[in-house]
């Protein structure tokens, strides 16, 4: 006899455990399937989290030996406890993964542990310690991403390894080999090379951070130069090989690199092995995704899928607003995921952060606009602070004033990008963000100048 459900969501990920929780609000009897113990997902488990709290030490370990004396503050010796901070970052995961045991328990969300599969489109089996059979009303398909393999990296789980190992690795690379110069490549590669490891990057395209605005990311090029990274851009590995403690990175045409690690950073591809999409008749489109509509509804009426599974970047909030859409629409018959209000953050040093258009897809599609720029390098607390690279950047339709894109390379981009975010979401001009009040002496104020240079006139350079 199966389990019955109003929604079964497959995968604890942020676009499942949120989707959950969202539904149980919303009055459903929900069941969330999880292979992992822990709950969480990439996100928590292995992403977002674990990356951030080595981003943190990391950058913080690199202050002491660098940053610190500039204040004023002096240590006699600073040396590296790497188990520690490992010890730190796993703490910092499990307080994150409980705390979704948590949420599912005060929401009444039935966690299953076991992996998922269809056996028709309203019947999924949980393979498991005790499998069960789950009969829903609604399937949420929410089963993420893996690393994607590149041809002739031979990945050992340590030495040549993904983002996974890299987050565990248990003594500081002497040189390390990047392949790929996207997100998980140069956030990756600032820990390791803030702890000590050369790090060389190498990059198929001729620019790093593909996707992002090209004038940032080449600012944020020569930052990442200066503080020791060596990129090669515009080349194609061919393989990667270990003997013993060495590694060997093979590139078309170039002569080859030997080092004592290797972090394949090419993409991640969707999850759907096992889920038996045929029993609820689904087939992938060309890149391996879930097809879904604006709804996240995929062919099958009754199966839904969101997150890094289907088209769109692959970024955990992305995943979040799908989940509450998604189950918004399943509920109420509406749910909307404005894509054009969806920051992208890498929290390298200086951190680059993006929402809306960039310059380059404006020119693309002829669409006027006009831009405004202001360096951190102008603002008092960035001088105060210590970190005056990079800039703000703003840009707005050309007749409206409306903003359609913003770009920031600078500290806490993260969080300043976020007042650009409700700016696009509200359909604001740059004149509206400029004649709001921004606190003295704040780094928001760069946003606010950014805003009044469109119309060419800051005030304070
Ligand atoms: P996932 O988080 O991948 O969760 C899917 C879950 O489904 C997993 O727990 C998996 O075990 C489970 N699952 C799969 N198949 C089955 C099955 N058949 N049965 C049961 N369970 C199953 N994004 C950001 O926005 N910000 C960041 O700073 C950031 N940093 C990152 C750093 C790294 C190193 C990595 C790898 C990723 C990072 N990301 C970041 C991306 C982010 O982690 C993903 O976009 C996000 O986790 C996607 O959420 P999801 O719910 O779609 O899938
Ligand atoms: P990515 O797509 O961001 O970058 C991959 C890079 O590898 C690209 O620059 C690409 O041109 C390059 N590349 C592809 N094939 C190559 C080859 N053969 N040789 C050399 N370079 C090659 O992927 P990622 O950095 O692996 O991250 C995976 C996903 O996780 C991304 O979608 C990203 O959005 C997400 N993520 C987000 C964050 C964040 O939001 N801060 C952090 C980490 C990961």
């Amino acid at each position: 006899m199966a389990n019955q459900h109003d929604l079964v969501v497959i995968g604890a990920g942020p676009g499942g455990y949120i989707a959950s929780i969202r539904a149980a609000q919303l009055g459903l009897n929900v069941a969330c399937v999880e292979k992992v113990k822990e709950l969480g997902g990439t996100c928590l488990r292995v992403g977002c989290i674990p990356s951030k709290a080595m981003l943190e030490s990391s950058e913080l370990f690199h202050e002491a030996t660098d940053g610190f004396e500039k204040h004023g503050v002096r240590f006699e010796k600073v040396h590296l406890d790497l188990d520690a901070m490992l010890k730190r970052k796993n703490g910092v995961v499990k307080a994150n993964t409980d705390g979704i045991d948590y949420l599912f328990k005060k929401n009444k969300v039935t966690r299953y542990f076991g992996t998922g599969r269809f056996t028709s489109p309203t019947m999924v089996a949980v393979d498991g310690a005790q499998p069960v059979e789950l009969d829903a009303k609604n399937v949420i398909i929410a089963t993420g991403s893996v690393s994607a393999p590149l041809k002739g990296v031979e990945l050992d789980g340590d030495r040549i390894g993904t983002s996974t190992e890299a987050l565990n690795w248990t003594e500081v690379p002497k040189h390390l080999v990047v392949i790929g110069a996207g997100a998980i490549g140069l956030e990756m590669g600032s820990v390791w090379a803030r702890l000590g490891a050369k790090v060389t990057v190498l990059e198929y395209m001729d620019r790093i951070l593909p996707g992002m605005d090209t004038e940032i990311a080449n600012e944020a090029l020569r930052l990442f130069k200066k503080q020791g990274f060596e990129f090669q851009l515009g080349v194609r590995v061919t393989g990667a090989t270990k003997k013993g403690k060495t590694c060997t990175v093979t590139i078309d045409g170039k002569p080859s690199i030997e080092c004592d690690r290797v972090l394949l950073s090419v993409g991640r591809r969707p999850t759907t092995e096992g889920l038996g999409l045929d029993k609820a008749g689904i087939a992938l489109d060309e890149r391996g995704r879930v097809p879904v509509n604006d709804h996240f509804q995929t062919s099958h009426p009754n199966v839904y899928a969101i997150g890094d599974v289907i088209r769109g970047p692959m970024l955990a909030h992305k995943a979040e607003e799908e989940g509450v859409a998604c189950v918004e629409h399943i509920v109420t018959g509406y749910g909307h995921v404005n894509y054009d209000a969806i920051p992208n953050v890498v929290y390298t040093a200086p951190e680059i952060a993006s929402v809306g258009k960039t310059e380059e897809e404006l020119k693309a599609a002829n669409i006027p606009y006009r831009k405004g720029s202001f360096p951190f390098l102008a603002n008092g607390r960035a001088r105060a602070l210590g970190h005056t690279d990079g800039r703000v950047k703003v840009l707005a339709h050309k007749d409206t004033d409306r903003i359609l894109g913003a770009h920031v390379l600078g500290p806490r981009a993260g969080d300043l990008i976020a007042e650009l975010v409700c700016a696009i979401e509200f359909g604001a001009s740059s004149e509206d963000v400029a004649r709001t009040s921004h606190a003295h002496p704040t780094l928001a104020e760069v946003v606010k100048e950014a805003c009044l240079a469109v119309d060419g006139r800051a005030l304070n350079a």
